[in-house]
């Protein structure tokens, strides 16, 4: 029987971040990495920390403006 060990198309992976508010600071950790994207809803401060080029994150409370802001960083 054949085995697929590898997806076709990209070998992109996507992980799901949990957002936790902090102060001043709105908080995307994952869950499955190190990464972390700090938000400050005050000054609009943006700060991504460990990002990956070959793992894609998003967060499920993002609002529409900050998911595309967030996604033009990859
Ligand atoms: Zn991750």
């Amino acid at each position: 029987m054949l085995k697929v060990t590898a997806l076709p198309a990209s070998n992109l992976q996507h992980h799901e971040c949990e957002s936790i508010r902090e102060g001043d600071w709105i908080i995307y950790r994952c869950p499955k990495c190190d990464y972390e994207l700090r938000d400050n809803w005050r000054t609009g401060d943006l700060k991504v920390i460990n990002a990956k080029v070959e793992i894609k994150h998003s967060g499920s409370y993002f609002p529409t403006a900050y998911q595309e802001a967030y996604e033009n960083l990859n």
